[in-house]
């Protein structure tokens, strides 16, 4: 089979899945394999589910001619047809990448330019070697703007993914600490997230880049088209307002922008979504109604009042540039009294410990009510802090508490659960 004769099928049917407890009728179900499955062998389940056609991998599921095309990678067939897709598809593709304050950037990139623009991007987090090319074949022909996510883990993953996406317009958040395991470094992560730059260098591309980190400007030097953002002295200027729990901020052509983001590591994520708006010169005025009216999901940087108390729910991850981030902006609020439950940061290979002892380090610098730290990646650190293995002991502590007036920020990886600190 190739990839026209699946293209012609999708123009009928321009709608793809990958797992058979979401497929709705007409969908095209591509049979991808994981460690523990085999898709194919979902592939009769999906065409009763009402598919429109199932893309397998193996000839031995290739029972229902004219329902079925046999590819000899479905994964490949995925991403061919992507692909293709995109490139029929004239119009700007804008593509973010970096460790901390994608899926926040995007949701704001596409809410602005969703104002004045019929703009598809990626759902939810859907950023990796599936999710790109799923958002891809989401764009509907009559869009005007794409806007899509890459997350990395190591190198070579973001080529990849321009390969299929062919971004005209690019951004990288920041570079940070995460992932280590598979970067070895954070000079590894810095060349893995500059594969979008240099995509954009070979191919006259434009890039946003945060003029307040000097790396990206200096990752940037040979592409063509530089937009800049930032503090002063940056093509699109702002300044956050000081000690605010929810992000406030004075920018060119948006004014006295009032965002419903906590923290002010937040600012280069509005920045980024004000930059490109102008560009495509959207209103200021639109721009400021789309911002204020953006209330984050899934427990980033969330607000939550719980009695007297206001919550900084922030268990969606963490890693240590947002952690720092975190801790320096919540030592800088304005409160009575702080309250800290800081859950594990996970996948730092050797740099584990290191990274662990600076967070504790790093907390002793400020006056807090109470600290507790959660994971057992916090047992062997030197901290005169409280200590629990798992976020239900943190939560029958918390529970426990009669704090009043307080500012109690929950934060760390996902998979420590941390949101589970405030549950009854
Ligand atoms: P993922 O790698 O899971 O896709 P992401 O890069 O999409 O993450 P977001 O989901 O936008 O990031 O934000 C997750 C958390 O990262 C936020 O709740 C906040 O704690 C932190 N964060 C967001 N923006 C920044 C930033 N500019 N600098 C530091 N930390 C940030
Ligand atoms: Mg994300």
């Amino acid at each position: 089979m190739n990839i026209e004769q699946l293209y012609r099928h999708y123009l009928q049917h321009p709608s793809v899945q990958t797992d058979t407890r979401k497929l709705r009728a007409g969908d095209i179900f591509f049979a991808l394999r994981g460690p523990n499955f085999n898709g194919n062998e979902y592939a009769a389940a999906a065409l009763e589910a009402g598919a429109s056609l199932a893309v397998i991998d193996d000839p031995a599921f290739d029972t229902q001619p004219g329902k079925t095309m046999l590819f000899p990678d479905a994964l490949k067939a995925l991403q061919d047809l992507a692909l293709h897709h995109r490139q029929q598809l004239r119009i700007p593709f804008i593509a973010i990448t970096g460790t901390n304050g994608k899926t926040t950037t995007k949701e704001m990139v596409r809410t602005v330019l969703g104002a004045a623009f019929r703009t598809h991007a990626t759902e939810g987090n859907l950023n990796n070697h599936i999710g790109v090319p799923l958002t891809i074949l989401g764009i509907p022909q009559n869009a005007e703007m794409a806007v899509i996510e890459m997350g990395a883990n190591h190198r070579g993953e973001i080529a990849g993914y321009c390969k299929v996406a062919l971004p005209t317009h690019g951004l990288i958040t920041n570079i940070g600490k995460a992932h280590l395991e598979g970067f070895g470094s954070e000079e590894g992560v810095r060349l893995a997230k500059g594969e979008l730059y240099d995509h954009l260098r070979e191919n006259g591309g434009t890039v946003f880049v945060c003029k307040d980190y000097p790396y990206l400007v200096e990752m940037s030097k040979g592409i063509d088209n530089i937009v800049t953002y930032g503090h002063e002295e940056a093509d699109y200027a702002g300044a956050p307002f000081p000690g605010t729990a929810l992000l406030e901020l004075e920018a060119v052509e948006a004014g006295h922008v009032r965002t419903q983001l906590v923290g002010e590591y937040n600012f280069p994520n509005v920045m980024a979504a004000i930059a490109i708006g102008l560009h495509f010169k959207v209103p200021g005025e639109v721009i400021r109604k789309a911002i204020e009216g953006y209330t984050p999901s899934n427990n980033r940087s969330q607000i939550v009042k719980q009695g007297s108390n206001t919550v900084i729910m922030d268990a969606y991850n963490a890693n240590p540039s947002s952690m720092k981030a975190a801790v320096e902006n919540f030592a800088g609020l304005d409160a009575k009294q702080k309250v800290l439950l800081l859950g594990a940061m996970k996948e730092l290979g050797e740099d584990s410990q290191k990274e662990h002892q600076a967070l504790a380090d790093l907390l002793l610098q400020s006056h807090w009510k109470a600290v507790v730290l959660v994971g057992k990646e916090f047992a062997k650190v030197n901290h005169p802090y409280i200590y629990f293995e798992t976020a239900e002991e943190a939560r029958k502590w918390l529970g426990q508490q009669a704090f009043a007036d307080t500012h109690i920020l929950v934060k760390g990886s996902r998979s420590v659960g941390m949101e589970k600190v405030l549950g009854s």
